[in-house]
């Protein structure tokens, strides 16, 4: 079906059937090849609707007072456990949230050719760069000697193995990988897997367990404020690898064998092995109201979640969550008007286009 538009004495013939047989070839992998950053007609309309909330929590660090955490961070007042958790979280956040935007923007987002996925990850890999800032701002607020959290990352054998655990895999696929191939298929949604699920999804809550637990105890609430933000994220950009994993799946079925989920299923248990060592290096002794039994439980909890997301069995079961009150840590907007008030002014600016700044 073509279409022609005369305006003056030029014709511009459009081809219809072109556009849909380019529509027809947007796949998550092997779809067309294009520079053209087509994202109308949307086929993955979950990706931009993520884009749009995860657009919409827009936050920046700058906008958190930490005075009270500096207070804190000075005083006598504070446990060594406690600090060490601060340190520990400082340490191993500035180190993944780099290797998480990292593995998007030189694996995940160029084997990918859909460009409303290119968009979303666009925007995931831009809120690494948030989160990476947020814990330079947090470095320099305490006044933590940034060679120490330098120092964390290559000394504490719990951090450099969970580390390589996904450094390995993401170094492994910078390579020209053959998609049509079953193997190299499956060895991008083992990445999919082990970067949304196990790392974001697993392994990241060990800490904010801890911090968002000192929060509760009015500790660190400028901290516990952008640990809740970055955790809001993180919920988006879970479920962005997870919608990911799933349609490749969908559209490649050759990826989803007894044996394929069997090796995601053990990436798994690996992720939550070490997990629970590093909870216990995090908390050596407990602290007031925390306790490391009850971190390695939360694990176990939310790894199964993980699991049964992409639909796969559970590997403990029947776990209890021990922290209902975490995931309401997430649900940010309802009071921030009270006493903030800065995200929903993010989104008024948007919503009301150009704008001049004066007039804000
Ligand atoms: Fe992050
Ligand atoms: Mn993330």
């Amino acid at each position: 079906m073509e279409k022609s538009y005369t305006i003056g004495d030029k014709t511009f013939v459009l081809d219809q059937a072109k556009a849909e047989e380019a529509f027809a070839a947007k796949q998550v992998i092997n779809g067309k090849d294009t520079m053209f950053f087509n994202i109308l007609p949307l086929k993955y309309q979950w990706a931009y609707d993520l884009y749009k909330v995860m657009k919409n929590n827009h936050w920046e660090p700058e906008d958190i007072p930490m005075q009270k955490d500096v207070e804190l961070w000075r005083s006598s007042e504070l446990a060594d456990v406690e600090r060490w958790i601060i340190k520990m979280a400082i340490g191993y956040f500035s180190a993944a949230e780099g290797i998480v935007g990292d593995n998007i923007q030189h694996v995940t987002r160029e084997v990918v050719t859909a460009p409303e996925l290119k968009l979303v990850l666009g925007r995931h890999a831009h809120e690494e760069n948030i989160h990476a800032d947020s814990l330079v701002y947090m470095i320099s607020s305490l006044g933590i000697n940034p060679h120490e959290c330098e120092a964390m990352f290559e000394d504490i054998p719990t951090i450099e193995k969970k580390t390589n655990f996904v450094v390995s895999n993401s170094r492994a696929l910078r390579r020209d990988m053959d998609l049509t191939q079953t193997a190299d298929k499956q060895a991008f949604a083992k990445n999919l897997f082990l970067f949304g699920q196990c790392m974001e999804g697993t392994q990241f809550y060990g800490l904010f367990g801890m911090v968002l637990s000192l929060y509760r105890q009015n500790k660190f609430p400028g901290i516990g404020q952008m640990f809740r933000y970055t955790l809001r994220d993180e919920s988006n950009h879970i479920e962005v690898f997870r919608n990911l994993l799933m349609d490749l799946i969908e559209e490649n079925e050759d990826v989803w064998t007894p044996e394929f989920r069997e090796e995601l299923t053990d990436l798994m248990r690996e992720a939550v092995a070490l997990e629970k060592e590093f909870i216990r290096d995090c908390l050596p002794v407990n602290a007031v109201g925390l306790s490391a039994d009850e971190f390695c439980q939360y694990i176990d909890y939310i790894a199964d979640r993980r699991l049964e997301g992409v639909g796969l069995k559970p590997i403990a079961g029947g776990v209890e969550n021990p922290f209902p009150w975490l995931a309401e840590m997430m649900d940010i907007k309802k009071e921030q008007n009270f006493f903030e008030g800065r995200v929903t002014e993010y989104q008024k600016a948007s919503a009301l286009g150009s704008v001049d700044d004066d007039e804000l």
